[in-house]
């Protein structure tokens, strides 16, 4: 890695003349954030829940204040329901617009999969705002149809059930049909199509079929290897085939009008977009000249989120519009079909990155920071000092003379020699200490210097940043910056007016190396540090991490027993107005531990006889044994975050 390409590639606070333009330019606000997050002339970062149609807003800053002030701790997460019911509207004016222009004759059906986000307030706000729209869900287990059901209720809203099927899933999604439910139940191996014959008969239900094709289009990005031959799911063309002749044979081909194809999550290239809906399309030609009644094309997920805001074909970018990938869908199949003269099929997508990824902030407040450029070193310095020491406080003190390479090598050279005299005894604590406070400040030198083209390693990159530490826990909040380096945006929710002049990496609270985040949104892609305020006394500096609506909340785990946080749901009720819709309390330490066979009530019991005992052998009074059990049972009881 180049430390000075990444500092090309950050916000270079130094050069340039700071006002909220510039810090919006710098975050790249207007870039990530489908313009549902901005900063208002105060500096603060704010809300604007419906950014087509009107201007209101509200500062994180108050609706922290409003939570605060409720009494609810953070780190929370911070749910706006307001921006899924824009999204989805986005998804269908969008798709309408395309329609209408083009005279399209299908309709565009989205369906919501439950695996993005599958909270129950999160599935019931989805389904509400999309009610209107005849959006439905999708379904890739048992449970998650069992939780869809009762929330879909009646109607023609499709219920998408994909994943690999038992013959209970298969009943549940029959009985769903005779309730009156449009659930479809796709097809995604040979095997599952004759358990659901053979119970359709047996229950005298005839299913709505959907089958999953295995595309041979190839994505890009973080999970193209959803697609290809060579994928886990679906059915190959001849599988396919075999499927239809199957259906004819039992007189059940009417049943199938789906056909569904997924090539990934967070597809960055429109262009893999277009090859894979024509792939699909095709497949769905042959379909309807073998004589499937057919209806429903499923386009599965894949729409991207801007999470760096470069609109590009990078991983966590992506390089078209919400409205770009609608016009792709319905221009490629209209054109497609055209040829033959096929009716054209309403068109489903699964998006659900994309429909809640904005929705959900993550506040967690900086409890400490250690700054890069901190001097420790004992005072006065001692008199005799070890040569290899004097050479790095000369070279500490030329440094503006050469600012060569060599000089960069020199003081590693030196810092590992006094290394092996330190631990074999032949220089003392001090003189160690003063060692790391020099060579820092060297590193850091020579890494702000425009003169040393250098490449960096670890250390030297270690040694640039400060590590602002934050109340909250990677793993259980934003498992994809630990599992897959995901970007995502991180802004401070304050002070937008001032310049940020601190280089730093976040740092959470678990105990583990890999509990930091140090990928950021750059000019140019991305960069290993982000740009904030030096930390004002008794300041409550919080930052926002933004887009965390999909999957973060879902495949967060409990390292070192730090639970789920608080969930605060607002809605936007006018200018710097809201209303908390919803609150729900983060895990207590004895729930976390329950989760991990803990029993609370015989560890209180266990502690009750230790104490005793110490008591019977005289090291605590019985006084202090009540506040000890105090202690002990507030313990159990509080939130696994920091105070
Ligand atoms: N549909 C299926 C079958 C999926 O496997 C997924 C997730 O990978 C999705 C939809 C959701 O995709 P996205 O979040 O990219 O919209």
């Amino acid at each position: 890695m180049n430390i000075k390409s990444n500092l090309d590639n950050t916000i270079d606070t130094s050069q340039v003349e700071w006002s909220l333009e510039q810090a919006k330019k710098s975050y790249r606000i207007e870039q990530w954030s489908e313009g549902y997050f901005s900063f208002n002339e105060k500096g603060q970062t704010i809300i604007i829940p419906d950014p087509d149609d009107s201007d209101i807003a509200v500062s994180l800053e108050s609706i922290i204040e409003g939570i605060k002030a409720r009494g609810i701790k953070l780190p929370c997460v911070l749910r706006i329901e307001d921006l899924i019911e824009n999204q989805i509207k986005r998804f269908y004016r969008y798709f309408n617009q395309s329609i209408t222009k083009l005279n399209y004759q299908g309709k565009f059906r989205g369906v919501y999969p439950i695996k993005v986000n599958q909270n129950q307030e999160v599935v019931e706000a989805v389904a509400k705002a999309g009610r209107a729209f005849g959006h439905g869900l999708e379904a890739g287990s048992k449970a998650e149809l069992l939780a869809a059901i009762p929330i879909i209720g009646k109607g023609d809203m499709p219920l998408v059930c994909n994943g690999y099927k038992d013959s209970e899933f298969i009943e549940l999604a029959l009985f769903a049909k005779q309730l009156g439910i449009n659930c479809i139940l796709v097809v995604e191996s040979p095997k599952e199509l004759e358990l659901i014959l053979k119970i359709s008969k047996e229950l005298d239900i005839r299913p709505n079929l959907g089958v999953r094709a295995k595309l041979s289009t190839v994505a890009g990005g973080k999970w193209g290897m959803s697609s290809g031959d060579s994928s886990l799911f679906g059915l190959d063309n001849g599988q396919i085939l075999a499927l239809v002749e199957s259906l004819r044979k039992h007189g059940y081909l009417d049943c199938l009008q789906l056909l569904h194809s997924h090539l990934g999550s967070q597809i960055p290239d429109i262009k893999d977009i277009e090859l894979g809906v024509l792939e699909a399309t095709r497949i769905y030609m042959g379909l309807v000249a073998e004589n499937a009644s057919m209806g429903y094309l499923d386009l599965g997920g894949g729409l991207g989120v801007d999470y760096e805001g470069l609109a590009d074909s990078q991983p966590f970018s992506r390089n078209y519009s919400i409205k770009d990938y609608c016009d792709t869908l319905v221009k490629t199949i209209k054109n497609t079909l055209a040829e033959n003269n096929i009716a054209e099929p309403d068109i489903v997508t699964e998006s659900g990155r994309a429909t809640v990824a904005y929705f959900t902030v993550l506040l967690t407040k900086v409890l400490y920071v250690a700054k890069a450029d901190r001097s420790t070193s004992p005072q006065p310095l001692p008199q005799q000092l070890s040569p290899n020491l004097t050479a790095l406080i000369d070279l500490f003190e030329k440094k503006q003379q050469n600012e060569t390479q060599d000089e960069i090598q020199r003081a590693i050279d030196l810092k590992e020699k006094l290394y092996y005299q330190f631990i074999k005894g032949e220089i003392p604590l001090r003189e160690w200490a003063i060692t790391g406070d020099i060579y820092r400040h060297i590193m850091l030198y020579f890494a702000k210097s425009s003169k040393v083209n250098t490449s960096i390693n670890d250390s030297f990159k270690s040694n640039f940043t400060d590590i602002y530490y934050c109340n909250f826990s990677i793993f259980k909040s934003l498992p994809d910056v630990w599992a897959i380096n995901q970007v995502f945006p991180v802004l401070p929710i304050k002070r937008m007016h001032e310049k940020p002049e601190r280089h730093a990496i976040l740092a959470d609270i678990t105990c583990d190396s890999d509990g930091k985040v140090d990928q950021f949104i750059g000019v140019e892609g991305t960069t290993n540090h982000l740009m904030l305020h030096e930390l004002e006394d008794d300041e409550d500096y919080i930052l926002g991490f933004f887009l965390v609506g999909a999957y973060q909340e879902t495949l967060g785990d409990f390292h070192n027993l730090l639970g789920d946080t608080s969930v605060v749901t607002i809605k936007i009720t006018g200018q710097e107005s809201f209303m908390i819709t919803s609150e729900i309390e983060g895990d207590s330490i004895s729930e976390v531990m329950s989760y991990v066979e803990y029993e609370p009530a015989q560890m209180k019991s266990k502690l009750r006889k230790l104490s005793e005992q110490a008591i019977q052998e005289g090291r605590i009074t019985p006084a202090e044994r009540k506040k000890m059990m105090d202690t002990f049972v507030r313990g159990l009881a509080n939130y696994t975050y920091l105070k």
